[in-house]
């Protein structure tokens, strides 16, 4: 299991700008909950979940399976 970045650079900046902007919940999720913190815990699911391969929802990390 490996997690990286987005390729695309924009989105990247883009996401952490609004995390920024959001005391670092969120930025794609209208409320700002504790299960929402980045990284939030639909991410830490995936990342624990063996057949998970792909974007979070934000799309600013990807994982891969291996
Ligand atoms: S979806 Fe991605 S960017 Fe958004 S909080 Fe979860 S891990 Fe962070």
């Amino acid at each position: 299991m490996s997690i990286r970045l987005n390729e695309d650079q924009e989105i990247v900046a883009l996401i952490r700008e609004g995390l920024k902007q959001k005391d670092g919940y969120c930025p794609c999720r209208f409320e700002k909950k504790e299960e929402y913190k980045c990284i939030c815990e639909e991410f830490k699911a995936q990342m624990a979940d063996p057949d998970f391969e792909g974007y979070c929802h934000c799309r600013l990390y990807y994982k891969t399976k291996d």
